[in-house]
């Protein structure tokens, strides 16, 4: 059994894709143990991207990401790392798999409505950076 983070990132929320994103999880059988709506500070943006703080678009993700609410999300089930990346689609959307979040809904590398934790160990460090022991359930 794995756990993952998922955020429906501020585009998302606020283009009205919340409802759209958790019903595509619950139609693939994702089980949703932990949810709520939180309004990043761009410090709180940076800790959470610190593995890209050399890259060119440091400023410019965390920029985006504190711009408006977000909707984090823990996910549980076999293989769910896995599971909902191949559901999010790759990182830029004109790349991504038909069907996917990102490819129906996206509108540039930067904005591209959800996030997933790619690994076990990122997986760990991304949930505990949002959630304590006592709001996860299950
Ligand atoms: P992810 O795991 O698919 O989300 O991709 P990464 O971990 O590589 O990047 C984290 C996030 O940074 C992405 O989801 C995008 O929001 C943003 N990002 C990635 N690459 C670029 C880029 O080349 N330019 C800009 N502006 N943003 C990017």
């Amino acid at each position: 059994m794995e756990r993952t983070l998922s955020i429906i990132k501020p585009d998302g929320v606020s283009r009205g894709l919340i409802g759209e994103v958790i019903r595509r999880f619950e139609a693939n059988k994702i089980k949703i143990v932990a949810m709520k709506m939180i309004y990043m500070t761009k410090a709180q943006a940076q800790g959470f991207y610190a593995v890209h703080k050399e890259r060119p678009f440091f400023g410019s993700v965390t920029d985006f990401m504190s711009s408006g609410p977000s909707v984090v999300m823990v996910l549980e089930g076999e293989n769910v790392i896995a599971k909902n990346r191949e559901l999010m689609g790759a990182t830029d959307f004109r790349k991504a798999a038909e069907g996917t979040i990102r490819r129906d809904f996206a509108t540039d590398i930067e904005k591209n409505v959800v996030h997933g934790s790619d690994a076990p160990e990122t997986a760990a460090f991304e949930i505990s950076y949002f959630f304590n022991r006592l709001e996860i359930t299950g």
